[in-house]
């Protein structure tokens, strides 16, 4: 694998050391669960998300499992949106629509539950890191198969080498740490 990432730049004036790397296997993983231990830290990502889309007319939050769905739903209860979980197979009880999608190592699927967003409604798609763009592109294809329209994406942490941005459709992305 090509992951060898070795420094986090800082994209606004924000205390990242709370986002930790960890090696596993030889490949460098970014864990977002330190930065949930310290509420402060938790409070303000949040908070950077909701200045960004506040005031823009987005009714759905859809949240990638599964850190997706930490993010996702304090976003969408303060930007007054309802919020939709893009789970892995056979997990939503529901009918469902499917996407399969191509990982670094393997494959994958999202589903999304039919009838939870309407057609025309404006979405955000929320997941805690971008690296191939693969897992964004199969939400945004789901999020449109269902007739909503995706503004834009937002991440935690995005690591710029794997140009994953370029995937999404032309979708912007907004992301508070850039990974190297
Ligand atoms: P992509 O589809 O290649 O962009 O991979 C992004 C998806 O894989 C997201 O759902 C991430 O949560 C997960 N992922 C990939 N690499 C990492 C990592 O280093 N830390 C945390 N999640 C990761």
């Amino acid at each position: 694998g090509g992951r060898g990432c070795s420094s986090q730049r800082q994209l606004l004036s924000f205390p990242f050391g709370f986002l930790l790397f960890l090696s596993s296997g030889g490949i460098m993983f970014q864990d977002i669960t330190t930065l949930l231990l310290e509420p402060k830290a938790f409070k303000d990502t949040v908070d950077l998300f909701v200045e960004q889309y506040t005031g823009r007319g987005i009714s759905v939050v859809a949240g990638v499992e599964a850190r997706g769905f930490i993010f996702g739903p304090p976003i969408a209860l303060a930007i007054g949106a309802k919020f939709v979980p893009l789970r892995k197979p056979r997990k939503l009880p529901g009918e469902v629509i499917s996407e399969n999608y191509i990982l670094e190592y393997g494959s994958d699927c999202l589903e999304m539950h039919v009838g939870a967003v309407q057609p025309g409604e404006r979405a955000l798609v929320v997941d805690d890191l971008i690296a191939t763009g693969g897992t964004l592109c199969a939400a945004i294809t789901l999020l449109e198969r269902a007739g909503a329209e995706v503004l834009e994406c937002a991440c935690v942490i995005e690591l710029p080498e794997l140009k994953g941005r370029g995937r999404l459709n032309g979708k912007p992305l907004y992301v508070l740490v850039e990974s190297h």
